[in-house]
């Protein structure tokens, strides 16, 4: 799939609008009836079908129709609800080329103001075991909208939080510069993935570095889980960074013991292979008892003096909480068991791996003229029974994620919350009906100005 953001120039401010209605549809609609868009967006002059078309086209909605008349968003169109939210808070004015592509992550280059360039990472969780996500539906019941798209965001989330956590005790790991949805910014490592490097000037200090690592996230009570070759940078002067963290696990972990081994072996693999290093020992926890053996000793995870509880104080300051990492975990395990059926349910969202190579997006300024949203006066309701979720849950989502809106979300958002609320406060007064159907409509004299965008082609 490309990000063609050149896109990006021709949406209007109405275009992001119903794109946000339906991103907030699908807190509790996989597929969000064409109605409730038109509903949440409150189009002034109305035209939300129109709109629907037109972000159709482009890709950034997808369209379904076997149950009822509905949409939800591609990758894509999730994809610019971030940039767009991100190119407004001023983190970044242009995209760049790809740099990346992993399994369930594409990054790319973007630039600020100054021309800094730094690393965008758009997580695509469960693009590749969409089905896995849904067969694990029943304990996933409690959030019908536990999906792709709540997965990436948390995942972002966990990156951001643990690369924040990681710099701040000296980790050489990037710096973690913003985050908004399934898309984390981080500065640009210079230097190439391990794996690619067939030589080493000093492959010992290299190895010992690597490995001091990973001891000193276990005395820092984490444990990387995705430790290799793939996702340990290394520049010019041999100098290390490690990346790639929403696998990342506590000590405390049931599974510590195995991960931690897991990340060492495959260390120990990589260097014996590519480098010809040898080894005296194989990792056994149960073998310090023999002397002499100093690598196995530092090597033990159980020797290992820990201080679990990293996580949650820290990271939790974040944002990231305990109930997200269990949900995250509950995907990553059951992926791992049932990730063998590579056949995504999305097939248009599926990258072509071979396209990546020479993808090559076109740069884009964006700058946007402020615009102050007034709020509408009059509030909108929903019939009771509408949703398929907890109305609470939901509620409370939207204040949780009002810190992170702006703009036309911030006010969707705001708006949509004080719906839910009154609609809870309504149900709770015993009331069967809440407002009409068209109370939706906009009758308070906001005026709207035009949205302006102006992009201008910037080559860097
Ligand atoms: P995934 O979770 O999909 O494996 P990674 O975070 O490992 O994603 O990134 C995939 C690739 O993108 C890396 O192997 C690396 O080449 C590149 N990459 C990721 N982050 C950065 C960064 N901050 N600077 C430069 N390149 C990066
Ligand atoms: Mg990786």
């Amino acid at each position: 799939m490309k990000l063609d953001v050149d896109v990006l120039r021709y949406l209007s401010k109405d275009d992001f609008r119903v794109l946000t209605a339906v991103e907030l549809g699908m807190r509790n609609h996989e597929i969000v009836p064409a109605e409730l868009i038109d509903r949440i967006a409150r189009l002034k002059h109305g035209g939300t079908y129109k709109v629907l078309k037109n972000l159709l086209k482009h890709k950034l909605l997808h369209h379904d129709s076997t149950k009822y008349d509905g949409f939800r968003l591609t990758y894509l169109g999730y994809d610019f609800l971030a940039i767009k939210t991100m190119v407004n808070k001023g983190v970044f004015v242009s995209v760049g080329r790809q740099i990346g592509v992993g399994k369930e992550s594409d990054i790319f280059e973007v630039a600020d103001e100054d021309g800094k360039i730094m690393a965008m990472k758009l997580h695509r969780l469960g693009r590749v075991s969409f089905r896995a996500v849904k067969s694990k539906r029943d304990y996933l019941k409690h959030r019908s909208s536990y999906n792709w798209l709540y997965l990436s965001r948390l995942a972002a989330l966990k990156e951001f939080a643990f690369m924040k956590a990681l710099q701040t005790h000296g980790f050489p790991v990037p710096e973690a510069v913003e985050h908004n949805r399934h898309c984390v910014i981080m500065s640009l490592v210079q230097g190439y993935p391990l794996v690619q490097v067939k030589q080493l000037q000093n492959p010992e200090t290299v190895f010992e570095t690597i490995i001091g690592i990973i001891i000193r996230l276990a005395e820092h009570g984490l444990i990387h889980c995705d430790f290799n070759e793939f996702n340990i940078m290394i520049d010019d002067e041999e100098k290390i960074t490690v990346i790639d963290f929403p696998q990342m696990v506590s000590v405390s972990h049931r599974n510590a013991k195995m991960y931690f081994d897991r990340d060492v072996e495959c260390i120990f693999k990589f260097f014996r292979k590519r480098f010809n290093m040898t080894f005296q020992e194989s990792i056994d926890d149960n073998d310090n008892s023999n002397e002499g053996r100093e690598e196995a000793g530092k090597l033990c995870f159980s020797s290992i003096d820990s201080s679990a509880g990293f996580l949650d104080k820290e990271l939790a300051a974040s944002g990231f909480g305990k109930k997200d990492e269990e949900d995250i975990q509950r995907f990553i395990e059951g992926e791992v068991e049932s990730d063998t059926n590579s056949d995504s349910e999305d097939g248009d969202l599926v990258r072509n791996l071979n396209e990546a190579d020479d993808l090559n997006v076109d740069s884009l300024h964006l700058s946007e003229q402020d615009e102050g949203h007034e709020s509408h006066g009059k509030e909108e309701r929903f019939e009771e029974g509408e949703n398929s979720g907890s109305e609470k849950e939901e509620a409370s989502d939207m204040e949780e994620n009002n810190d992170n809106a702006v703009g036309i979300e911030a006010e969707l958002t705001k708006s949509l919350s004080k719906q839910r609320h009154s609609a809870i406060a309504s149900a709770r007064r015993g009331r069967k009906k809440l407002g009409s159907r068209n109370s939706h409509k906009d009758k308070g004299g906001r005026s709207s100005q035009n949205a302006k965008v102006q992009m201008q082609m910037s080559s860097w």
